[in-house]
């Protein structure tokens, strides 16, 4: 019965509201997230998705998709569910040539490698939804290793005495943790040591992690069982990723109050936003109407997330540069992942939490003003929050989904 411990309640930690609440928020937010990117404007994501690794050029062939997919292929199992099929993107028949709106975006480097607009293609990520897609093995393995190997840092903060009573550490990330993770080693334990790691590095942390067990959920959400061909929830997945490492699932919400709390701050700056949405100006307001709504839910969520408790020293001006440079090349590892869908959605997801750190902690309230600054977020940026939010709004859900199967088996048995 370990595993009820795994489905938290109460506080969450380095937040500022509890786990029922931010159920609740979701469940009024998730079905107008789940309408508002199926619109052209944020379904249609543009990025170079064939950039090169910068990294590991001596083993260049684990970037090759054959690589990652040898040791899933097996001769039983019919062409259609291999691997690389599972992982290769549906694109527009007019390849690059697809344009479905007029410019209307702008570039702004911050806490992630902002995709250049002008170069790459359109993919429409309805039609290449992240789950199921068989990449495992080393070079999934590599990926996530040196993402987390981007947890490093040089600067020697120490935590601030005066905050420590504001910010419980039942979270942070410690030493062995670290090298249990670089050592691929499931241990449950582990993830909850204590440790005086600052808050800034705890986040960092807890973003990454965040990150990777909400793809896990998605995963183990939309299994494909590659004998039967049957797409379904897979709980014994979810247990062993997931629900057996509790910390993992309370990252989860931790990333989603985050970006909750971006979308918040944002909501002015949105709501003088032209959206360009590809189909006149009457899908433009829809649009904006259904931004605006969620923005508007978001907004009456008080206390969820204080950024102001961040880089708050003059001493973390640096941290905060350093925080910049590891978020930047976790998003250029996302080019080493070895098979295209989910390099699609690693790349995204990784835009979308950067650019809510862009929003968080680059700007104030008075400087997210259309009017005065247009160009402080380009429409990619805008899609990738939103879908990224999505994901994460998703994972929520699945984690009850999976909380009520478990409770079914157990009962069952
Ligand atoms: P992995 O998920 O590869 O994890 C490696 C190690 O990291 C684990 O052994 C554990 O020690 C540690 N770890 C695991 N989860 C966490 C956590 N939440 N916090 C801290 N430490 C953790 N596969 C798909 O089928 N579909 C996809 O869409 C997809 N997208 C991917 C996107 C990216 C960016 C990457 C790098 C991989 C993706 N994969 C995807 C592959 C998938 O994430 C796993 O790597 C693969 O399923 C193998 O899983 P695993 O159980 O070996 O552990």
């Amino acid at each position: 019965h370990y595993l009820y411990k795994a489905f938290p309640s109460g506080l969450i930690s380095d937040a500022c509201c509890d786990y029922e609440t931010v159920d609740r928020i979701n469940a009024d937010i998730y079905p107008k997230l789940h309408e508002l990117i199926k619109t052209d404007f944020f379904k249609y994501y543009k990025l170079n998705l064939f950039k090169e690794c910068p990294f590991w050029i001596e083993n260049g062939q684990c970037m090759n998709r054959a690589c990652s997919v040898e040791t899933m292929d097996k001769t039983d199992i019919p062409d259609i569910y291999k691997s690389d099929v599972l992982g290769a993107l549906k694109t527009s028949p007019a390849g690059p040539l697809f344009q479905p709106f007029e410019k209307c975006e702008f570039t702004d480097r911050d806490f992630c490698v902002v995709e250049d607009e002008n170069d790459g293609v359109f993919v429409n990520l309805q039609d290449n939804p992240e789950r199921f897609t068989g990449y495992a093995g080393p070079s999934a393995g590599r990926v996530w290793k040196s993402i987390y190997e981007e947890n490093c840092f040089n600067i020697v903060h120490q935590l601030d005495p005066s905050r420590k009573n504001k910010i419980s550490h039942t979270s942070s990330i410690s030493k062995n943790q670290l090298s249990n993770i670089m050592s691929s080693i499931d241990q449950n334990d582990d993830e909850n040591d204590s440790d005086d790691v600052c808050f800034e590095k705890r986040v960092y942390y807890r973003l990454i992690s965040g990150l990777h067990s909400s793809i896990s959920i998605h995963i183990c959400d939309e299994y494909l069982n590659q004998t039967t061909g049957e797409w379904r929830p897979n709980l014994d997945c979810f247990i062993s990723r997931i629900g057996s490492h509790p910390e993992r699932i309370q990252n989860v919400y931790f990333n989603y109050v985050v970006l909750l709390r971006a979308i918040s701050k944002l909501s002015p700056y949105l709501r003088g936003y032209e959206f360009c949405a590809g189909g006149g100006r009457d899908e433009d307001t829809k649009v904006k109407n259904m931004v605006t709504e969620l923005t508007n839910a978001a907004v009456s969520c008080h206390g969820t997330f204080d950024e102001k408790l961040m880089f708050a020293s003059d001493e973390s001006r640096l941290l905060k540069e350093e925080f910049k440079n590891h978020f930047r090349n976790v998003s250029r590892i996302m080019d080493c992942v070895g098979c295209d869908k989910c390099r699609l959605w690693g790349k995204l997801q990784i835009s979308g939490v950067g650019t809510a750190l862009k929003v968080l902690f680059s700007y104030d309230d008075q400087y997210l003003n259309p009017s005065s600054n247009p160009n402080l977020l380009t429409r990619t940026e805008i899609v990738a929050l939103f879908n990224t939010f999505n994901r994460f709004s998703e994972s929520i859900i699945a984690i009850k989904r999976f909380r009520k199967l478990y409770h079914e088996r157990v009962k069952a048995q």
